[in-house]
């Protein structure tokens, strides 16, 4: 039996010497083979080098390094390491040490000791952020799962082991644009959902700012999801029937009863309300749009400058 741990890494240049002592140690004692994936996100600080050293220095351990042309992001990153696995077990795992190479072991021990399983991912037991971050992230659940065909378990993280039939679909997964967790819940498998505690990051600073995750969480839904899409048909029908059952409203006022018609504010706030939901729809009809541009011209999901592997 052979894992493969795939660790993407941008601009973690204080963290991938500590990530493999760490794991060496905790994985001194096991049985299997394993080897190190490193894939190197286009860091811009001495990343690269970092992982060049252990390359030639740790010539015990089994180490690829994946070096990316530019920053294509960290679902980029995990695709490149599943392609270049080569275990029959893989594990998604940070460069950060916010997940403890220790919980590898326990989610190997489900796989090998219940077969049923194809997959163990570990969500935050505790959360460890802010109530508004919190807030927001389980707003975005219940969004995503009631908009798509996808169900999506809350606080599940990447990390996770899975076999090589989950690993062989992931990589059938050719798309561009890549939502993880919708991908891991779209091929189906057995997952079991193992509880973590989230370590705090060791060195440097997470990637994930407030608008990059609400920018992260849209894209998940146009990815999983095509509802946003109908949303003018619906609208334009409300409005539609909104405005008949007031247009005859008016015309019955003005012949039986002589109203004169008023509402010069009326009309101009309904002016600008259904111009500007026209104009949103016209938002989300275009997003879906250069989706489809981007993924017609078969770009590739990552382009690797350099490799290096053993043998
Ligand atoms: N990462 C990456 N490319 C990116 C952003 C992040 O490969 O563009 C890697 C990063 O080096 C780390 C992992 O993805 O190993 C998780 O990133 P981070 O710790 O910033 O996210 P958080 O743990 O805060 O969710
Ligand atoms: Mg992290």
């Amino acid at each position: 039996m052979k894992l493969s741990l795939v660790v993407p890494c941008y601009n973690e240049q204080d963290n991938v010497e500590l990530f493999f002592a760490e794991t060496v140690k905790a994985f001194q004692n096991v049985k299997f083979e394993y080897e190190f994936i490193f894939v190197n996100d286009g860091s811009s600080d001495k990343t690269l080098e970092k992982l060049k050293k252990l390359y030639k220095e740790k010539t015990e351990s089994d180490i690829t390094v994946v070096s990316f042309s530019r920053n294509f992001g960290k679902e980029s990153a995990i695709y490149a390491g599943i392609k270049n696995a080569s275990g029959d077990y893989i594990s998604l795992i940070d460069a950060d040490m916010q997940q403890r190479p220790e919980v590898v072991l326990e989610m190997i021990d489900i796989l090998e000791t219940e077969p049923e399983y194809d997959c163990v991912a570990a969500y935050q037991g505790e959360r460890k952020e802010g109530s508004v971050m919190t807030g927001f992230k389980s707003g975005f659940y219940k969004l995503i799962n009631k908009l798509s065909e996808v169900e999506l378990k809350a606080d599940a993280s990447d990390f996770r082991t899975f076999n090589r039939g989950v690993a062989d679909a992931i990589i059938e997964m050719s798309e561009y644009h890549r939502f993880s967790k919708g991908i891991f819940s779209w091929i189906g498998f057995n997952t079991k959902y193992i509880p973590y505690e989230v370590q705090e990051r060791n060195a440097g600073e997470t990637k994930w700012g407030f608008t990059k995750l609400v920018k992260y969480a849209l894209e998940g839904i146009s990815a999983f999801s095509t509802k946003p899409l109908s949303l003018a048909t619906y609208i334009g029908m409300i409005s539609s029937v909104a405005a008949i059952i007031y247009l005859i409203v008016v015309i019955v006022q003005k012949l039986f009863f002589d109203v004169a018609v008023t509402g010069y504010a009326t009309i101009v706030a309904l002016i600008l309300l259904l111009g500007g939901i026209q104009l949103f729809c016209i938002g989300i009809i275009g997003s879906y749009l250069s989706k489809t541009y981007i993924q017609s011209k078969n770009r590739p999901i990552y382009i690797a400058k350099e490799i290096l592997k053993r043998k």
